[in-house]
This record gives structure tokens, sequence and C-alpha cells, in this order.
């Protein structure tokens, strides 16, 4: 109608059809509990010791095995079936936090970091049920980061800080996650009451000195340091990258050069005993 028309050929009812399932699927996955939770190492890039942990989860499909956040996650944000996946990862992350710590107690400084979507930060009862998983974990608020994405803040930009600030107030830390890709604004960035700045890593990955990737990633670094906040440069893979990013002042660092994600028990042999 309207002088348009549109194209349906077989491929998009294939495309169709797998979203409808993967939705119903995913409705049940949280009941027949198929999520797991990898940890990845975040560490000192300097001496690359471990500081901390990012919860990714994971999702093992009865038939479809292995299906990656990248596939899930956007259809779970539409679907609000987020909220209830991200405090199932928030309040495990946080149980396994607490019994490493009883476990290894030397290593107690470790500190655990979980991702959040934008429907988490719109739900009134956010703080509370943090609360909550901290009072039953008996951990204190400075164990965790939460991760959240630049255009997540943007949205309704007094009510995040207000959030932000009761979250401070908790000693919570808060991460701005793939730094760069989203929509910011340098009106707003310095008002967020925010500890860490994560790099993307897609700017990481293809930096070569003097070239654009190079001088973004030396410009965020820049912006971090002036804004007080400490940089997390994602998806180191190579001791080159290590070593530039280092030359430009970035402290702390996440990669496959130190780790892939890995089930708690890999990270119990490699990480915390002996
Ligand atoms: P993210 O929070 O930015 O997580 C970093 C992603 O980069 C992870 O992908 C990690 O495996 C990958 N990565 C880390 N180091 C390297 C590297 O050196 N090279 C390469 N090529 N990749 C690296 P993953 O686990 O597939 O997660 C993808 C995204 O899914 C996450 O990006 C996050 O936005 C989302 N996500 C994961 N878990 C959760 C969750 O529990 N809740 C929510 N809301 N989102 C989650
Ligand atoms: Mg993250
Ligand atoms: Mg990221």
């Amino acid at each position: 109608g309207e002088n348009t028309y549109q194209v349906f050929d077989a491929t998009m009812h294939k495309q169709a059809l797998h979203r409808l399932t993967m939705e119903s699927d995913l409705r049940q996955a949280l009941e027949r509990q198929e999520f797991i939770i990898y940890y990845q190492p975040i560490v000192d890039i300097v001496n690359d010791r471990l500081i901390g942990l990012e919860a990714l989860v994971r999702w093992q499909h009865a038939t479809r095995g292995f299906v990656s956040p990248v596939e899930f996650v956007p259809i779970a944000e539409e679907t609000g079936l987020i909220v209830p996946i991200d405090q199932w990862v928030l309040q495990s992350a946080c149980e396994q936090l607490a019994s490493w710590k009883k476990q290894f107690s030397k290593d107690v400084p470790l500190k655990m970091s979980v991702n959040l979507s934008a429907q988490d930060l719109r739900k009134t009862d956010l703080v509370e049920t943090i609360d909550q998983v901290l009072a039953q974990t008996g951990l204190s608020g400075d164990c965790l980061t939460l991760e959240i994405t630049e255009s997540m803040l943007v949205e309704d930009i007094n009510k995040t800080i207000d959030l932000l600030n009761k979250l401070k107030a908790r000693k919570i830390q808060i991460s701005i996650d793939d730094f760069g890709t989203g929509y910011s604004s340098l009106n707003y960035l310095h008002r967020l009451p925010a500890d860490f700045l994560k790099i993307d890593r897609s700017f990481v990955g293809q930096m070569q000195p003097d070239n654009r990737n190079y001088q973004v990633v030396s410009t965020i670094i820049a912006l971090s340091n002036q804004l007080g906040l400490a940089t997390v440069a994602e998806g180191i893979e190579t001791q080159q990258q290590q070593q530039w990013l280092q030359q430009l002042g970035c402290e702390l660092g996440q990669g496959y050069l130190f780790s892939k994600p890995l089930a708690a028990n890999e990270i119990e042999t490699r990480f915390l005993q002996g």
C-alpha cells in the first residue's frame, strides 16, 4: 500500500520463527536452570595482578547447545526477561564471591562486576533487591561493581544520577561499559558518580600507533583520567596492546591475553588455589 511494498521470503520466515521459539525457550530457561555464569578476570595491567572478576551469563540450551549472550540478551531485553535473569546473575555471582572469600581468604580484595540492562535501572526496587543480596551473602557494597552502558544512562539523567548516588552511599562501584560505542554527552559525564570507564574492545582490538583507534583510545584514557575515573581496557589480546595501553596511562584491563571467561572451578584452579 501507499506506493510501498514489502518482501517476505523464506529466510525471513525462518528468522522470525527462530526468534519466537527462542523467546519461549528463554521463558523456561530460568525454571530449568539452564543459565550458568562464567567469570572473566580483570587485572592490574602494570603487574598482571587479579583485582576482580566480571560475571558473564551463559545459556546452555537443552537442544540448541550453547547460546551466546550476544544472541539472547537483546531478546531478553525486549521481552523484559532480562530483569529476572540479571537478578539471578547478581544473586549467584555474589554467593560465589562470598564463598570464595571464605575459602580463599588471602584473596580478600577480590571484587565482582555484574552487568545491568536499561530495564533493571527502570525497576523501582533495584536498590532494595541489591540490599537483599548483600545482606544474604554478607558481602559489603565495596565488593560489588555494576556495569552499565552509556546509552542506558541518558534516558533520564537526573533519575540515573539519583540512583547512582544511592548505590554510591552503599560503596557499590559503577563502571561505564563499552565506552565509545553509545551515545554519551560530555555534558553530563562529569555529573555521574561513576568509578570505572571501560574502553570498548572494538577500539583496543584495532589500535596501531598513529591510527585512528589509537587516537580514540588515547583520548578516552585522557578523558577518563580527567574525570577521576579508573580506566579498564576491554579485549586486550596481545602484549603489544597491553604495553601501549600502559604507556597511555590505562591501569586496568580484561582480555584473552590474561584469560577468557572461565567456569567457577577453572577460576579456582587457575587463580585462587595455591
Ligand atoms: P560486555 O559486558 O562488554 O562483556 C565483555 C565481552 O567481551 C564478553 O562477551 C567477553 O567474553 C568478551 N571478551 C573479553 N575479552 C575479550 C577478548 O580479548 N577478545 C574478544 N574477542 N572478546 C573478549 P560475552 O560474554 O559474549 O558477553 C557479551 C555481552 O553480553 C556483554 O558485553 C554484556 O553486554 C552482555 N552480557 C553478558 N552477561 C550479561 C548479564 O549477566 N546481564 C546482562 N544484562 N548482559 C550481559
Ligand atoms: Mg560488561
Ligand atoms: Mg563491554
